[in-house]
């Protein structure tokens, strides 16, 4: 266990302009787990206009209207040098939906605008015909040792992936990172044509996501994956999460439900 003489900082990114989609869930998540284990933490709210700090142990991304994320990706890329100090120091980011596309180097907007990301990550995303909503189920990458991954989308942009580059998971049900545009990564972990759709991205401390729910309060396992990077898994004891296992069945279920009855539609359409 790493041994921390303050407590976790959990700073919550931009909520006026990132936080549509109650992901400020996300934060009170990590805290109340950290809490719950006697380790001391608080959450740090990053206005929109406010430069960011350093000195965070964990910075949360959430999603965010096509207006919101223009103004959020001008605050983001002012801030690039502190948020490379914080990886560089140990920090973790968990970045949702329009969080997730501002990672990357570019966002194209549904009217058109292209707008440059952090491009701290090597991914793009360019919109797509059609919104992508409904529930999605992520199954993770093994190397994770994470449980089924469960939320819902709601977004317009296809994001593609750089080759080389590792998605979060693969697409159960729901549409994750595009389809059918031909987006997805040169690896072939695609979410296109060829290939299975994935969703998100894993890097060195970094998960991004299209999982809204929000995703930690549906996916404990994964907040304390996020914990385990800043403090140590063996800082971790188990908790025990009753109704969120009993939430976490019902999601799942309906979700597969409405994702095979999504597919049996699609193959009638397709028989005419
Ligand atoms: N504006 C982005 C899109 O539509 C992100 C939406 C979101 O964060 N849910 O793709």
């Amino acid at each position: 266990m790493v041994s921390r003489t303050s407590a976790i900082r959990i700073g919550l990114v931009f909520p006026d302009l990132l936080g549509t989609y109650g992901d400020r869930g996300n934060a009170l998540v990590l805290e109340q787990r950290c809490i719950r284990r006697g380790i001391d933490a608080e959450i740090v709210d990053i206005a929109a206009g406010t430069a960011l700090p350093d000195s965070l142990d964990v910075y949360l991304l959430g999603g965010g209207e096509d207006d919101a994320q223009v103004m959020a990706s001008a605050g983001l890329r002012a801030s690039r040098a502190a948020i490379d100090r914080a990886l560089g120091n140990g920090a973790v980011i968990l970045a949702v939906c329009a969080g997730f596309q501002l990672l990357g180097g570019s966002y194209e907007a549904r009217d058109g605008e292209v707008l440059d990301g952090l491009g701290l990550c090597d991914l793009d995303t360019r919109a797509g015909d059609a919104r992508c909503i409904g529930e999605l189920i992520v199954s993770p990458d093994a190397s994770l040792g994470l449980p089924t991954l469960t939320g819902f989308e709601n977004h317009g942009g296809r994001t593609r992936l750089g080759s080389g580059v590792s998605p979060l998971g693969t697409v159960e049900v729901g549409h994750g990172n595009g389809s059918g545009n031909g987006a997805g990564n040169s690896a072939g972990n695609s979410a296109g044509d060829e290939g299975l759709a994935v969703d998100g991205i894993l890097a060195t401390r970094v998960v991004g996501t299209y999982l809204h729910g929000p995703v930690l309060p549906r996916n404990p396992a994964l907040a304390d994956l996020l914990l385990g990077w800043v403090l140590g898994e063996d800082a971790l004891t188990s908790l025990e999460d009753p109704v969120i296992d009993a939430l976490r069945r019902e999601r799942l279920h309906e979700a597969r439900k409405t994702g095979l009855s999504a597919k049996r539609r699609d193959w009638d359409l397709a028989r005419g």
